[in-house]
């Protein structure tokens, strides 16, 4: 059979499911996000018309160009921004994206919070973890998160809904996606965000709600 997106899209979900069911999970508690970042509208319409709805992007920049036409056409999109956010951006952001699961510094919580109480507009937000400590990664320190969630809900009146992480490329995830859920669970959070084409399964099993699936949904970004 030729692989099309959509017979791509069927496959990653029916390896949600299965990966769901081992683990005595409902498929239904798993989100699949389809990371459409460098593709095109033409890329991304055969995923409209299989019925995915939820897509993320990783730079506001590029997401603006491109999601507001097929979000005229199609009303129910989800659009969640899993990229950095810088402060400059957050306008747009909160304009554009309906979750984002970047949030990792307090003049981020603080220029958030100023620009939903002036909108009105309240974008679900993740915490973004840096579990393997890397210099080059965003992310809060995982010995700092705890205080960041008590700062955005106590001084800046945030509501976060999880938490967010990517492993280090050359490092077995599981502990990292253990690791995350510990700490989702101590600070009574719902979402966990982990999982990539390479490891989604395993992120399920340590108790993913949303995994992020670009390439084995969409092909090499070349
Ligand atoms: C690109 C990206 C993904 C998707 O990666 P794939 O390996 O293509 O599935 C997931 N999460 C983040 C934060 C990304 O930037």
């Amino acid at each position: 059979m030729q692989e099309t997106t959509a017979t791509r899209l069927a496959d990653i979900r029916r390896r949600m499911a299965e990966a769901a069911h081992e683990a005595g999970r409902a498929a239904s508690d798993v989100t699949l996000i389809a990371v459409s970042k460098t593709f095109g509208a033409e890329a991304i319409l055969p995923a409209i018309e299989a019925r995915q709805r939820v897509f993320g992007e990783n730079r506001v920049q590029e997401a603006k160009a491109k999601w507001p036409a097929l979000r005229e056409r199609y009303a129910d999109l989800e659009l969640h921004l899993i990229g950095p956010l810088q402060t400059n951006k957050v306008r747009e952001a909160v304009a554009l994206f309906d979750v984002i699961h970047t949030l990792d510094r307090e003049k981020l919580a603080r220029v958030l919070a100023e620009e939903m109480e002036r909108t009105g507009r309240r974008p679900r937000l993740l915490v973004q973890v840096n579990t393997g400590e890397e210099s080059q990664k965003a992310g809060v320190a995982p010995d700092a998160a705890v205080a960041l969630v008590a700062l955005c809900r106590e001084r800046y009146g945030l509501t976060i809904e999880g938490l967010m992480c990517i492993p280090p490329v050359e490092e077995a995830p599981a502990p990292h996606f253990a690791f995350l859920a510990k700490l989702g669970g101590e600070l009574g959070l719902r979402w966990l965000s982990m999982g990539m084409s390479a490891d989604f399964e395993t992120a399920i099993r340590f108790g993913a709600t949303h995994i992020r699936v670009g390439s084995a949904i969409f092909g090499d970004r070349g």
